[in-house]
This record gives structure tokens, sequence and C-alpha cells, in this order.
């Protein structure tokens, strides 16, 4: 699946590495745990009101033609993908795919940008035991490297070890740490979002009078613009990225910003509006982009 849209003179596509399809949706409330300080009476009650019992996790790679070349943002799970169990191996790893279908081919990235070191966000990029895209410099948040780096006995970050150890090595001196406010690339910036790992960043593009903010795991699902202080097992810091989360809706709310969301249903592009305390995810009107051709 491939979706085009712009952002002033920055044109973009947002490719998909998967979605999936009921059954294979992941519980609600495997994410959304009393462990991670969501009361179990308290999950039950949302779910009962969206009317669902699994979380609609997609995976949005979100391509940028800057003026220094090609850059993509995330790069899924990569093929051959047993980490979350058989079931998903066919959903998910499409994202060469789906760049074929975009016109594009391995050899044309020049920069992939990490929002972090997860692996469902950096294993796109090594899964086979080297650099998918081999002519492009990577960026990560330095404080993300230095974290995966070290040694690691924290239950939550263990799943995702091999993906970012494989990213730091397989780059090497191709991957260049970068601190909050840098300009990666042309009209490309990072943005702090702290807590879901050390260096999460979000990325706000801005060209012309156009932006768009790229929010990473900022959130899961729509669920957390309701109910922001939901955090997940993967939050490592729960109450710094409780604070990036409600920082970054309020700015978003306010400001009107176009959002990419790369968990969110594809293409993860929409609004937020406030209620209050809460927010309300509204998804741009695909139908938009048939109209304009
Ligand atoms: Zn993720």
């Amino acid at each position: 699946m491939i979706y085009r849209f712009s952002v002033g003179r920055l044109e973009c596509v947002v490719v998909s590495d998967g979605q999936p399809q009921p059954p294979w949706e992941p519980p609600l409330d495997q994410y959304f745990t009393p462990e991670a300080g969501v009361p179990e009476d308290e999950l039950q009650a949302a779910a009962t009101d969206e009317g669902r019992s699994t979380l609609t996790c997609g995976y949005n790679c979100l391509f940028i033609k800057t003026s220094d070349g090609l850059a993509v943002v995330d790069t899924g799970l990569g093929a051959s993908f047993l980490g979350y169990g058989e079931y998903i191996e066919p959903l998910v790893g499409k994202l060469e795919g789906g760049m074929a279908g975009a016109g594009f081919s391995r050899g044309d990235l020049a920069a992939v940008v990490f929002t972090h070191l997860h692996q469902d966000h950096a294993r796109g990029a090594t899964w086979s035991g080297e650099v998918r895209f081999p002519a492009a410099t990577a960026y990560a948040h330095a404080s993300e490297v230095a974290f995966w780096s070290e040694p690691l006995e924290l239950p939550s970050a263990l799943p995702h070890v091999d993906a970012a150890r494989a990213a730091i090595r397989e780059f090497g001196a191709k991957l260049q740490p970068f601190e909050h406010g840098a300009e990666l690339l042309p009209g490309v910036h990072a943005v702090a979002a702290t807590g879901h790992t050390p260096g999460h960043t979000a990325l706000l593009l801005k060209s012309g009078e156009e932006q768009l903010l790229c929010v990473g795991d900022t959130f899961y699902d729509p669920l957390q613009l309701t109910h922001p202080n939901w955090a997940t097992p993967w939050d490592l810091d729960r109450s710094s990225s409780i604070a990036s989360r409600r920082r970054i809706l309020e700015w978003a709310a306010d400001e009107r910003l176009l959002l990419h969301a790369y968990h969110l249903p594809f293409p993860g592009l929409g609004r937020v509006s406030r209620n209050g305390t809460s927010f309300t995810w509204q998804p741009v009107d695909r139908t938009e982009q048939v109209r304009r051709g």
C-alpha cells in the first residue's frame, strides 16, 4: 500500500510495511496493562465504548524527497520476521515491495532516519544481515545509540536488542548520532519525544507554509489520545513518555498540525483536536488524494 501527499515542496509517500488484519490483531490488553498503569476496568470501559478489543496496529514508513536525496523514516520489521509468532510473517516485511510500487529502488535511499531503534522500526534496514539501502546514511539520536550499545536487562527492551544492535553495527561509520533540535536533512528537524525510549524522536517537516509532525511511537492507538496517561510496557520511562505525549498532542491540536503516526491504520495521517484534557484522532480524508488525482 502506498499513499502520496506533499508538505510544501517536499513530496512524501507513505509505504506500508504491513497492516495486520483480524483475527491477527494484537489484543488491547497486551498493550494497556495494569503493570503499565492502565486499570483493567478503565480499559474494559474504553474497549466497550470503542466496540473493539484489538489494536489496529499498522507499520507506516514515510518517504520524503528532500533536496539532499530520498529519505525514509523508519523501516518496518523486514522480511522473515518471526518475533511476534509465525502468523505475522506473511503480514509484514512488505516495505521493499511497496517501494517498488512507489518507483523507488533500495539504492535510491540517501538517508534512513530512525525515530528510535525498536525492532519494528529498525529491522527493515538490516533484516538480511546487511544494510538494505547501500547508499544511505543512517540517523539515530545519540542517547538511543548509547542506550542500545550498553548491557541491558530490562525485560521489555530485550526483544529489541538484536535489531537495534544490528542497525548500529551494520551502518557503522555511516550512522550519524544526532541531538534534538538538529536539522537532519533540508526541512527535516529532530524534536524531543523521549520516554518511549531514551532517544525517541519526532520529526518536524517544514516547507513553505506547510508542516508535518511525524510522531513515531508517541502513541500506538487512538485510545492513547482519549487517555493520554495510558502507557505501554514498551515505554521505557513511563512518566516521561506520558509528558512527551501530552506536550506533542497539545502542540498538534493547538496548531492543527498534520501528523504522521507510525502505528495507526494506513496511512497513519491525521489531525487531533482537544476535548478538555483528552484528544480525538481525525484521520485524513483519503478520497482527497483521488480528487486531486
Ligand atoms: Zn513501534
